[in-house]
């Protein structure tokens, strides 16, 4: 899943590509993929693309006049910059962006089953769903609730959700708390002062690394995103720090994976799947 890094030099790239270019049309190619019913996504026609950024996991398109388009490409959506444009209605696909003549098409495409892209027309002053957001990870509101939060959720649970910081998804959480030497399972109101600070570090570094790298790509968001992460999805690889074997613990649809050296002091945390297996 595309998280803050691959959002952000996205964006970058579409903003390259395409800041300045009329919008010319737009190919709903899948009816439930656009979530708003007002403004019509026909009132951008013919509208400036005044820029590409990111907030959180959205992508934001800001039109003149203050209208702005957001996509969400949730678990498997992924994007290509078609230059030329092309006029074949692929599947499963979300839908095509067409900007004036000399500019390339943006084509929203859809890899996934469950949780899939979306995009959002918005009429200016209207946030849509990036007023739920919380902070962007590197400002001061996020540095202040890593300082001084009482959150007692696990730190696994908490830096996933968009609510409490914007961007990072399971990938980067796991990476990340390796980084810092923290329990997935530990909450904030358990860290001390130095605890904190090594958290709040860990994820600048860990998604400031991965964005240098994100950088070094061109054109759209390929389906295969490569190796980028050093902790997640490497359960039984050796840890990137310690060379300590990596173990997991096994939810429905994902695991998250941790080095019980770095992280939970020698200590392995209980896994159904584990459990299974001695039963
Ligand atoms: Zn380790």
């Amino acid at each position: 899943m595309p998280e803050l890094p691959e959002m952000q030099a996205l964006a970058e790239r579409l903003d390259e590509a395409l800041s300045g270019a009329p919008l010319e049309a737009i190919q709903p190619l899948q009816f439930a993929a656009l979530k708003t019913v007002s403004p019509s996504p026909e009132d951008l026609r013919g509208r400036l693309l005044a820029s590409v950024g990111r907030r959180g996991k959205f992508l934001v398109m800001t039109f003149d006049g203050g209208r702005r388009m957001l996509v969400h490409l949730s678990q498997g959506g992924r994007v290509d910059l078609e230059d030329p444009p092309r006029a074949s209605r692929p599947r499963p696909a979300v839908a095509r962006f067409c900007f004036a003549e000399g500019f390339p098409a943006v084509l929203v495409k859809e890899f996934g089953t469950e949780r899939k892209a979306g995009w959002w027309v918005l009429a200016p002053g209207d946030d849509g769903p990036l007023a739920e957001l919380g902070p962007e990870p590197d400002g001061d509101d996020f540095e202040h609730f890593v300082m001084t939060g009482s959150d007692g959720r696990r730190l696994h649970t908490l830096l996933r959700d968009q609510r409490t910081v914007a961007g990072i998804g399971r990938g980067y959480t796991d990476d990340i708390l390796q980084r810092a030497h923290l329990s997935p399972f530990g909450p904030p109101n358990s860290l001390g002062p130095a605890e904190r600070r090594r958290l709040f570090h860990a994820v600048r570094d860990v998604l400031l690394a991965a964005l240098e790298g994100e950088r070094t790509r061109s054109g759209g968001l390929p389906t295969k995103l490569g190796d980028r992460f050093l902790v997640h999805r490497r359960v039984g690889e050796p840890c990137p720090e310690c060379a300590t074997v990596l173990a997991r613990v096994s939810y429905e649809s994902y695991e998250l994976v941790y080095c019980p050296r770095c992280q939970t002091g020698g200590k392995l945390l209980a896994d159904r799947r584990m459990s299974r297996l001695l039963r």
